[in-house]
């Protein structure tokens, strides 16, 4: 029999949004259940140095969403290893199911489900995906140890990808579909310094080629964007870093959306269209999305359902 909790807030994401909301939530006595999701920690577990989070000049990304995490339970919040598979707001309490087949419900919610990599959506891409094309540097790289790899984008993960890489690979292309990078100014010189990297500007994937037997990425044609011409450049590793969509699958036909699937919420808040359901961090924000911004939200989203429950108990 599926067991059911109660509770008055859930909190359903365990990056820097999820695990604030978790450390406010329960210094204000709510008693939050937090489920973490198929990523315990977000998006910074599969990162090296994270350089920007106040306080801490250098901090490993893994090691810092476990201290989030040890923060929010020491403040006395349940953290769940579970996925929520389903979310019905259409009335109050919510109620949510998650894979184990456990159900919650829960007075307010706290959205905080973050993004995921994107990928291309080549046949050979999706092909080659786990055998030499990845969407994670930090997890695939050491197998590119003396290898040419190429990384696809031209944003900060991309750079940073690039650079990570340059500890294992022999040569490290980056392909890029414009002439201007739109990393931060400082990974850009890093990048531009690094003997290792040569960037390939106003070029498109093409196609990963590779062998079946072992199956591996031996090359990858390229495209130029204005004359169409392909080239093939040896490698063995693709990484594709050209940004994540926002994970609001759950609640994609009963919240109100941005374009490109971001949940909205009220200016200055992290309330959404339904009453009682917030949302937090990169599932709300394609401008900023950073650690620091969406631990802000998570803050203002324990808050804001804190107050909610306050006026909605009067
Ligand atoms: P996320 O970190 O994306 O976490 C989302 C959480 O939701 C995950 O725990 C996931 O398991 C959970 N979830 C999703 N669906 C469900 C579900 N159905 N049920 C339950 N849980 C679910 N930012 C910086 O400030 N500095 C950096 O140096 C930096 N480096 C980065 C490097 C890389 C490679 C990447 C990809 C991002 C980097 N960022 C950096 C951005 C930063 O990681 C994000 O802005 C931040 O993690 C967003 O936090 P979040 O809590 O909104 O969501
Ligand atoms: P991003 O900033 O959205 O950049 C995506 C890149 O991929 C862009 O250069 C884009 O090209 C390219 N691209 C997108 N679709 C493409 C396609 N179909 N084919 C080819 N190229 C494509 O994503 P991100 O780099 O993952 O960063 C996401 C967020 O996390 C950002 O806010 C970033 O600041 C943050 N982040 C921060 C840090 C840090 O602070 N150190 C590190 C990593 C990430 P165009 O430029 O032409 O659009």
């Amino acid at each position: 029999m599926a067991e059911t909790r109660k509770t008055r807030v859930l909190i359903i994401g365990s990056g820097p949004a999820g695990y604030t909301a978790g450390i406010y939530a329960s210094r204000a006595m709510l008693s939050p259940i937090l489920v973490q999701g198929i990523e315990p920690g977000g998006q910074l577990t599969t990162t090296t140095e994270v350089e920007n989070w106040p306080g801490d000049t250098e901090v490993q990304g893994p090691d810092l969403m476990i201290r989030m995490e040890a923060h929010a339970k020491a403040m006395g919040c349940e953290v769940i290893s579970d996925i929520i598979t389903s979310l019905d707001l259409s009335k109050r309490p919510f109620e949510a199911k998650a894979d184990s087949g456990a159900d919650f419900i829960a007075d307010a919610v706290i959205l905080a489900t973050g993004a995921r990599a994107k990928w291309l959506g080549l046949p050979s891409e999706d092909a080659f995906k786990g055998f030499g094309v990845s969407a994670c540097a930090t997890c695939d790289g050491f197998f590119y140890r003396g290898q040419e790899i190429v990384v696809i984008g031209g944003g900060n993960t991309a750079v940073e990808e690039a650079l990570f890489l340059t500890n294992f690979a022999s040569k490290v292309t980056l392909i890029h579909r414009r002439g201007e990078l739109r990393a931060e100014k400082i990974l850009i010189d890093r990048l531009m310094k690094n003997p290792k990297i040569v960037p390939l500007w106003h070029h498109e994937l093409e196609e990963v080629v590779g062998d079946d037997n072992p199956k591996g990425v031996t090359d990858v044609k390229v495209k130029h964007v204005e004359t169409g011409a392909i080239t093939e450049i040896p490698a063995k590793g693709v990484f594709v870093a050209i940004g994540h969509a926002p994970a609001s699958e759950l609640v994609k036909d009963q919240l109100e959306l941005h374009h490109g699937g971001y949940v909205k919420v009220m200016p200055g808040s992290t309330a959404t269209s339904i009453p009682g359901v917030f949302a937090a961090g990169d599932l709300t924000d394609h401008v900023y999305r950073q650690a620091v911004t969406s631990a802000g939200m998570g803050c203002m989203a324990a808050l804001d359902a804190e107050r909610f429950l306050a006026e909605a108990e009067d």
